[in-house]
């Protein structure tokens, strides 16, 4: 008995908790992506997915707006690339420091991300 309202009340709860674009960009955090045909992954700048998407988008929903350049799928999760799992700080990241992201001001646009967004 109430086995359905549980799961829907669930399923409620980890909408309204999930992440969203504009936390993310406060928290200097970017956002990974992993093509499910393909298991091609790439850490997407937030700032170009706020830029797309809105700061109020949930990050779980970016990955249907993404299409992998490696096989052309748009079969994307997405979740937020925290720079250290289980262990979200307050302080701010030290993004420079973050060895694998990419950082946009200082490459000219020339390194794209291996996941491009677009419709
Ligand atoms: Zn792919």
């Amino acid at each position: 008995m109430g086995r359905m309202k549980q799961d829907r009340l669930a399923e409620e709860e980890r909408r309204r908790r999930a992440t969203i674009l504009g936390e993310l960009r406060r928290e200097q955090v970017d956002v990974f992506c992993w093509c499910n045909r393909c298991a091609h992954n790439a850490v997407v700048p937030v700032e170009m997915l706020v830029a797309q998407l809105g700061p109020d988008f949930p990050v779980p929903d970016v990955g249907a707006h993404l299409r992998c350049s490696g096989c052309g799928s748009k079969d994307i999760a997405a979740r937020p690339a925290w720079p250290s799992l289980g262990q979200v700080t307050r302080h701010h990241a030290v993004r420079k420091d973050a060895p694998d992201a990419p950082d946009a001001g200082e490459t000219d646009g020339a390194r794209m991300p291996a996941i491009t967004a677009g419709d």
